[in-house]
């Protein structure tokens, strides 16, 4: 069970959580309690991370008066939750934990330099925190709880704010741990999102991780369900800030979920689905205010043919770089040779395309766009566009009913696309196009398929005109 920021908010959230948990504990055999992976309060990642750029600033009073007022909202919840001698304690351990990245906030702000090493040391407390709350809460509710650090049983490469599990010795130290707490009838409480390299050093698994520390604890111990609770009923069919009223997809395949959360569904982080894939493990997403609502389930079966679309995603701030080459584009090798330089800067790409003397791929990762243009320069002509936007219209019907594409293309005739991309897969369909235009994209989109529906069953819809 991971449950959100959002979930977590405050004193109220996590007693609604705390139902959830306890419920989920009573309906299963005594020695499968679930496990739980808490994120981070509601904005404290947030927080955290503008500290840091404070510190970086040197900023060290700045940076400290505002982690204060990030304690003093978790003493809150502890007050609120706990009492007594476990009230205490709690105190004690969440007033060192920022204690801990005051000190550290100070020394950075000396050094005016924050590493991607020391930015992992400083956000994870918010996690720390936020867990050992929760685990507190639990027990002091009747529900045996108990607190793991995180950090101990998620070992990770050094790739500090976006490490990789590494999944044989995270396996061999969950079910060491976790399953001893299991055989016990011990519910394990641990923050999500961070981890640390077999040497100890803490990292984190980029934003919105702690999806995929559920997913990676649930697929080493080999549960029966990966629960994901948040603030919404499931995957909508759109993005609910750009769309006003999306709808609840009810299943989905593995595949969909990963190309929607890639494409920008924040619900679920994109690499939550690897690990579930590889265990065959269903994910399901719920909302912690709606606990009886079933929320959406993703599964490795595709959908059943309803001949519709199944969501549609959008990456917004991405940036286009077109490389053209009379000469070299047809040559072998041109298009090794373009991508090392990617690969050289670790800088993803998602969306590719190809004509006869130039490619076009989009990133949203710029920080190392100078860089990587100035290599590209070297053997062609290189033009950069910021502020465009991917918008993915994904569904497992693409590959059987080629109308949907027509449908999709049509829907957006006035809209000036830039790139459009259908790959192999042939489960999305993906448009590259300016950001100012991804309201009016995404609305033509969602009505041409989710709209005027007389009747919506999950994903079966019947369009009346
Ligand atoms: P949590 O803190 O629970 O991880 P997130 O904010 O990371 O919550 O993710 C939930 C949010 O994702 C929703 O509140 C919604 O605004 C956003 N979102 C974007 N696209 C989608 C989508 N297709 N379906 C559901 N939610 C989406
Ligand atoms: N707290 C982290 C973040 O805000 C991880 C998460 O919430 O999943 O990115
Ligand atoms: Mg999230």
């Amino acid at each position: 069970m991971k449950l959100g920021g959002t979930s977590v908010a405050d004193a109220d959230a996590i007693a609604r959580v705390i139902a959830i948990v306890r419920a989920e504990a009573e309906s299963r055999a005594a020695d499968k309690p679930p496990v739980v992976a808490v994120s981070a309060l509601a904005g404290v990642t947030d927080r955290l991370i503008d500290a840091a750029h404070r510190a970086e600033d040197g900023d060290a009073d700045g940076a400290t008066a505002s982690l204060n007022e990030l304690l003093e909202r978790h003493l809150a919840a502890a007050s609120a939750l706990t009492s007594g001698k476990r009230h205490v304690e709690l105190v004690a351990a969440v007033r060192e934990e920022f204690a801990g990245v005051v000190g550290m906030m100070r020394a950075l702000a000396v050094l005016r330099e924050v590493s991607p090493r020391s930015f992992d040391a400083s956000v994870a407390a918010g996690e720390l925190a936020s867990s050992r709350i929760v685990a507190a809460a639990l027990a002091e509710r009747g529900v045996p709880a108990v607190w793991v650090d995180a950090r101990t049983i998620v070992i990770t490469d050094a790739e500090h704010t976006g490490a990789a599990p590494q999944m044989a010795e995270t396996c061999a130290r969950t079910s060491q741990s976790l399953g001893r707490l299991a055989a016990g009838g011990q519910v394990a409480v641990l923050g999500g999102f961070i981890g640390a390299t077999v040497q100890g050093i803490t990292t984190t698994l980029g934003r919105g991780g702690s999806d995929y520390s559920a997913a990676i604890i649930g697929a080493c111990l080999g549960v029966d369900e990966i629960q994901i609770w948040t603030d919404v009923d499931g995957m909508l069919t759109a993005d609910p800030r750009v769309i006003a009223q999306p709808r609840l997809v009810r299943q989905l395949s593995f595949a969909e979920a990963s190309e929607l959360a890639y494409f920008g569904a924040k619900v679920l982080h994109p690499s939550t689905i690897l690990p579930a894939v590889a265990k065959n493990i269903p994910v399901r997403i719920l909302n912690s205010r709606r606990p009886d609502s079933d929320g959406t389930l993703i599964t490795a079966a595709a959908r059943p043919a309803d001949g519709q679309l199944t969501a549609i995603a959008c990456k917004r701030d991405v940036t286009v770089i077109d490389i053209t080459s009379t000469r070299m584009l047809m040559a072998h090798g041109f298009l090794r040779r373009l991508f090392e330089v990617f690969e050289r800067f670790r800088t993803a790409v998602d969306v590719v395309t190809t004509s006869e003397v130039s490619v076009s791929v989009t990133v949203d990762d710029t920080r190392r766009l100078d860089a990587i243009v100035d290599n590209l320069r070297s053997f062609a002509d290189v033009a950069c566009e910021p502020q465009m936007a991917i918008i993915c219209a994904v569904g497992e019907n693409l590959r059987a009913d080629p109308t949907l594409f027509v449908r999709a293309v049509t829907a957006l005739e006035r809209v000036p696309l830039r790139l459009v991309s259908q790959a192999a897969s042939r489960r999305n369909v993906t448009f590259v196009l300016r950001d100012v235009d991804v309201p009016n994209a995404m609305t033509r989109l969602h009505d041409e398929f989710f709209r005027a529906s007389v009747h919506h069953e999950g994903t079966r819809l019947t369009k009346s005109f």
